[in-house]
C-alpha cells in the first residue's frame, strides 16, 4: 500500500516490535503520565467526515527519542453502529496501528503506548495527520458500517490531563455494565485472538465474570464485537459443560484453548493461578504473582515503577509472565477482574492478597474486605519478603493465620 501512503500497511507488520534505539518518538507508555484512547459514537451531523485535528505539538516539532502525552479520540457515525460497539472499535486501534510499517501499539485505554520508528519517519510518516489518514482508511475499508469518521490527536499535556478524567468515567461506566451477570447465566463466552501477533499461543477467554486481560473487552463488548464482525478476531464460544466450576474449567474453554494454542495447552482454569492458569499475552494491566515464602499473592500494576516486594519490577516480571504461556503462579490480568465475585476463587481470591502498591489498595478499597484492608502490606510498609513475613505475623493476616477456607 506504499504509494497511497508514505509507508506500507498490512497485517504483515503486526508483531513488529520497535526497540528504544530504533524509536523516533513515542506517545504514552510508561514514561508518560497522561495518555488515553477513546472511540465515541456520534450522530452523523456531529461528525465532520475525514477531519483530522492535531492539538499540541506535531511529530515534526518533537525531539528525537522523547516521549509525549497523547489522547487519540475517534468519533464515528453510521446507521448500523451501536453504543455497545464503542469499546470494540476502540480496540481496533491496537490492530490497525500495528498494521502500519514502523508503528507499534501496546496496551489500551489509559495505558496506551504508541511508538514510531526512525525508518518510517524518514520515509514520510512524519505527522499525526499521516497516521490519521491511514487509520481512517483501515477503519472505513474494514468496517463498512462506519459512514463518517473523524480523529483528534491531542499532545498538549494539560489538555490530555483534563480529558482523561472524563475518559476514565466512560471506561468505568462500561465496566459497571458487565457487573452482576454470572457465568451460570449465559451459554456463550467470547474469545479474542488480537494479541496472537505478539503472543502466538495466547487466546483470551472472556466470560461475564472474567474480563479480558487488557481490561478493554468485557463479555458485553465481546458480544458486540462478534455482532459487528463475525469473522473478526473476537469469536463466540460455546461455554459447554462445567468440569470444575470453582476453578472455572469448562469444556468449551478447554476446546478453545487447545485449538487456538495449536495444542500447546489443552486445559485452562479461568479462576485459578495454579496448574492450568489462563495465558498472559503482553497487554495485561497487572500481574498477580505468587510469593512462596508466605504461600500467598502480590499484585503489581503497569504504572507502578518501583520494585515489588519480591525485588523485581513490573517490566521484568511482565517479560517472564507474557508470551502466551501458562505460567503457574503468575497471571497477567485486568484490574477490573478484582471486582468479579469469582476472582481467582479457587485460590482464595483477594483474601490471599498480602502485598499491593498503595495506589491499587486505594483504587480497589471497596472490594477489599474491611478487616483485611490494613493487613495487606504496601511499598510503604515493607521493602522485601523478610519484612513482609514479619509484617503479616504482626498484623495477623487471616491467610497467614490459617483462617481462610478455600471453596470446595
Ligand atoms: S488482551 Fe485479550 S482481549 Fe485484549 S486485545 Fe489481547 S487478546 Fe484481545
Amino acid at each position: 500500500m506504499a504509494g497511497i501512503f508514505p509507508v506500507d500497511v498490512g497485517p504483515q507488520y503486526e508483531g513488529e516490535v520497535i526497540r528504544k534505539g530504533d524509536m523516533y518518538v513515542e506517545f504514552g507508555g510508561p514514561e508518560v503520565k497522561s495518555k488515553f484512547e477513546l472511540v465515541t459514537l456520534k450522530s452523523p451531523d456531529e461528525v465532520e467526515n475525514e477531519k483530522i485535528e492535531v492539538v499540541g505539538p506535531n511529530i515534526a516539532d518533537m525531539k528525537e527519542g522523547a516521549s509525549y502525552p497523547m489522547a487519540l479520540m475517534i468519533d464515528v457515525a453510521g446507521a448500523g453502529l451501536e453504543k455497545d460497539m464503542e469499546p470494540v472499535l476502540e480496540r481496533r486501534i491496537h490492530l490497525y496501528t500495528n498494521y502500519i510499517e514502523g508503528l507499534y501499539h501496546m496496551n489500551q485505554r489509559q495505558d496506551m503506548w504508541l511508538r514510531l520508528n526512525k525508518d518510517s519517519f524518514a520515509k514520510g510518516l512524519n505527522s499525526l495527520e499521516e497516521i490519521g489518514k491511514i487509520l481512517m482508511f483501515l477503519y472505513t475499508s474494514e468496517i463498512d458500517i462506519i459512514e463518517k469518521i473523524s480523529m483528534t490527536f491531542i499532545t498538549d499535556e494539560k489538555k490530555v490531563e483534563e480529558l482523561l478524567t472524563e475518559a476514565m468515567k466512560i471506561y468505568n461506566e462500561r465496566d459497571e455494565k458487565a457487573r452482576g451477570l454470572k457465568e451460570e447465566d449465559v451459554e456463550e463466552f467470547y474469545s479474542c485472538a488480537l494479541c496472537q501477533s505478539f503472543a502466538p499461543t495466547h487466546i483470551c477467554a472472556i466470560t461475564p465474570e472474567r474480563i479480558a486481560n487488557c481490561g478493554a473487552i468485557n463479555w458485553f463488548d465481546g458480544k458486540a464485537a462478534y455482532k459487528l464482525d463475525p469473522e473478526g478476531p473476537i469469536q463466540e464460544v460455546k461455554k459447554g459443560e462445567p468440569i470444575d466450576p470453582i476453578r472455572g474449567e469448562y469444556t468449551g474453554a478447554n476446546q478453545l484453548a487447545a485449538e487456538k494454542s495449536m495444542g500447546a495447552y489443552t486445559r485452562v482454569y479461568l479462576h485459578s493461578a495454579f496448574e492450568y492458569p489462563h495465558t498472559s499475552c503482553g497487554c495485561f494491566q497487572a500481574i498477580w504473582f505468587y510469593i512462596p515464602e508466605v504461600d500467598a499473592f502480590g499484585i503489581v500494576h503497569r504504572d507502578f515503577a518501583g520494585e515489588t516486594v519480591v525485588g523485581t519490577r513490573f517490566s521484568t516480571m511482565a517479560a517472564d509472565t507474557s508470551g502466551g504461556r501458562q505460567v503457574e503462579g503468575f497471571l497477567g490480568l485486568a484490574l477490573e477482574y478484582l471486582r468479579s465475585p469469582k476472582f481467582l476463587q479457587a485460590d482464595g481470591g483477594i483474601k490471599r492478597l498480602v502485598w499491593a502498591p498503595k495506589e491499587i489498595k486505594e483504587m480497589y478499597k471497596d472490594v477489599i474486605p474491611e478487616d483485611l484492608y490494613d493487613k495487606i502490606a504496601t511499598e510503604e510498609d515493607v521493602k522485601n519478603v523478610d519484612e513482609l513475613v514479619e509484617f503479616l505475623d504482626r498484623v495477623g493476616h487471616p491467610w497467614v493465620k490459617g483462617e481462610v477456607e478455600l471453596p470446595v
